[in-house]
């Protein structure tokens, strides 16, 4: 029986972040992290930081790391935020601009973080469903509504919408904000980061989680209007002011500079990935075409649920979303050529022996 003190509890039913498993031997195929060191450059900055300066606060405007953002990409400072990962970034973005009565829009199929957030901030949302090619509909998203949000490429499928398609959202939502969520765009799709001059209502996340490599120090940023930046500012300076640690700051500010080799690991993570889409398909698999650093992928014959199993026990991780459009689907993040060549091994072994691939 529930107590008297528990009624008056927020209550939520929290997002479930992929598993985190160590054992030697395996393959983490599961959260979508880069399977590449990050930068040198964070190296050398980390080892210069004097662990005597832990005991004072740090820069509650992470300066350097904004600085070195802005300058990266074209910037003022006063158009780039940053948090604790994109999630910290999305969640702060969530509470401030989606504010409205009516509900904010986001597909069926997305980053499952979003109705968390949507929940636990009491914002009514409506979830417009992608078509039967699990591609995202830009009709869906010219109704009235509180604020649009969706991932670009979407996760878990990679699809990547146009940026022509993006823009003619944001052109019939010029009422309230638009977050792209770029968590993967640079694996080859088209950013929105140029259109922030020309809307003053589009706020585009980016993450230092995939592509650079650096999902341990967690860090993201929101580049947008001043105006969008000045408010997300307010509402966190509202709840925590120190959300980036002296490490984070210093590492990102170092690494984020470092944009050759940036460029040439995000280039042998969309080789190795066409390389396996290739592969899979050749296996029996259907896999969208994902322009992320993970494939999305069912096979005719092999239920995801099995072999998704199948790879745990043989220590390779992968990610399943049980139930829906997405329960035939298995989401494989692109790690190095080995690893690849390893589950692609044990594949073609697993269909072979069940007799579900007769090549
Ligand atoms: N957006 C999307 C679409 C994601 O898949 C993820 C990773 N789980 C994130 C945002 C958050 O990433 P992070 O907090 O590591 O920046």
């Amino acid at each position: 029986m529930k107590k008297v003190w528990e009624e008056n509890i927020r209550k939520v039913v929290p997002y479930t972040p992929g598993e985190q498993p160590c054992q030697p031997d395996m393959i983490k195929l599961n959260t979508n992290e880069n399977p590449y060191p990050p930068s040198p450059r964070a190296d050398e900055a980390l080892k210069k930081i004097n662990t005597d300066t832990m005991r004072l606060y740090p820069d509650p405007t992470a300066g350097d790391l904004v600085n070195a953002i802005a300058k990266v990409y074209g910037l003022r400072e006063d158009q780039v935020f940053v948090g604790v990962g994109s999630d910290d970034v999305l969640a702060m973005s969530f509470l401030t601009f989606f504010n409205s009565k009516k509900p904010i829009l986001f597909p069926d199929i997305t980053y499952s973080f979003y109705d968390v957030w949507a929940e636990l901030f009491q914002i009514p949302y409506e979830r417009p469903e992608l078509d039967e090619n699990f591609c995202i509909r830009k009709e869906d998203y010219f109704r009235e509504n509180g604020g649009v949000i969706f991932p670009n490429p979407n996760a878990p499928t990679g699809i990547a919408l146009p940026l022509c398609e993006i823009e003619e959202i944001i052109q019939k939502n010029q009422d309230v904000v638009v977050i792209l969520d770029e968590a993967y765009v640079d694996f080859g799709a088209e950013s929105a980061l140029p259109l922030i001059e020309k809307y003053e209502n589009l706020l585009v996340v980016q993450t230092f989680s995939k592509s650079r490599s650096m999902a341990g120090m967690r860090i993201g940023f929101a580049c947008g209007n001043p105006v969008l930046i000045k408010y997300l500012n307010d509402v966190k300076y509202s709840f925590n002011s120190y959300t980036m640690d002296r490490t984070a700051i210093a590492a990102g500010a170092a690494a984020v500079q470092d944009i050759e080799y940036f460029k040439e690991t995000c280039q042998k993570i969309i080789k190795t990935r066409e390389w396996v889409k290739e592969e899979l398909r050749s296996l029996g698999f259907t896999c969208t075409d994902s322009k992320a650093n993970f494939l999305f992928a069912s096979h005719k014959d092999c239920p995801a649920r099995e072999l998704f199993s199948a790879l745990r026990e043989a220590h390779i991780y992968v990610r399943y979303f049980p139930g829906g459009r997405t329960g035939d689907y298995l989401r494989i993040t692109i790690g190095t050529e080995q690893e690849m060549e390893k589950f692609l091994f044990f594949l073609r072994e697993y269909l072979a022996k069940s007799g579900k691939r007769c090549i």
